[in-house]
């Protein structure tokens, strides 16, 4: 074999691994008849129960990936031992980076883009927007880009950026599947933690 086609075959490799445990996220709700209840990309979310569940949603297909990875790290070992080894390899190379990516919240690292407390504050500033407390009377809380506001009194409500919510993207396809490969599910923006 070539040094040019084992590095193709590598390079394969590593593409593949890096897709497979992506694709949960990437795939699994962008289907039309799943955002029927949310406003197109990338228009600002109403909160109600369906974006609490939809947070959760994407955190379990965040997770899942860990049990989708085994696939490509198998698949991985059995190239290696049986089959074209660059192959493998690139497989072992992503499918570990990916694990290693994924624990590393564990012990402390960057968070992932959908959390319990941030399905649990949504629906807490929800709550709150139909009790007594609610900042006008008519109050419609949105989930901007970077904010979560009142569409009706204009008042910022959380400073919580949006992660991709899993809703068909407004790019071109290719460009839409490529910008969340890059972001990983992140919210495009972040806002510095204090400006005061
Ligand atoms: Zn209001």
């Amino acid at each position: 074999m070539t040094l040019l086609s084992s590095t193709g075959f590598f390079v394969v490799g590593a593409l593949l691994g890096h897709l497979l445990p992506r694709f949960p996220f990437l795939l699994m709700s962008r289907a039309k008849g799943f955002n029927t209840r949310f406003p197109p990309h990338p228009e600002a979310v109403p909160l109600s129960p369906h974006l609490t569940q939809r947070v959760l949603h994407m955190r379990m297909f965040y997770w899942m990936g860990l049990l989708v990875v085994l696939l490509p790290l198998g698949l991985g070992l059995v190239s290696v031992r049986w089959g074209n080894a660059s192959f493998g390899f690139g497989l072992w190379i992503s499918g570990g980076w990916f694990l290693m990516n994924r624990t590393q919240s564990f012990i402390g690292g960057l968070q992932p883009p959908w959390t319990l407390s941030m399905a649990t504050e949504l629906q807490m500033i929800s709550n709150k927007a139909e009790g007594p407390d609610a900042c006008c009377n008519w109050a419609s809380p949105h989930w901007q880009v970077a904010t979560v506001v009142c569409v009706n009194c204009k008042a910022e409500l959380s400073r919580m950026a949006r992660p991709d919510l899993g809703r068909k993207r407004s790019e071109r396809r290719p460009l839409g599947f490529l910008r969340l490969l890059i972001s990983d599910g992140y919210p495009m923006v972040t806002l510095p933690e204090e400006e005061e």
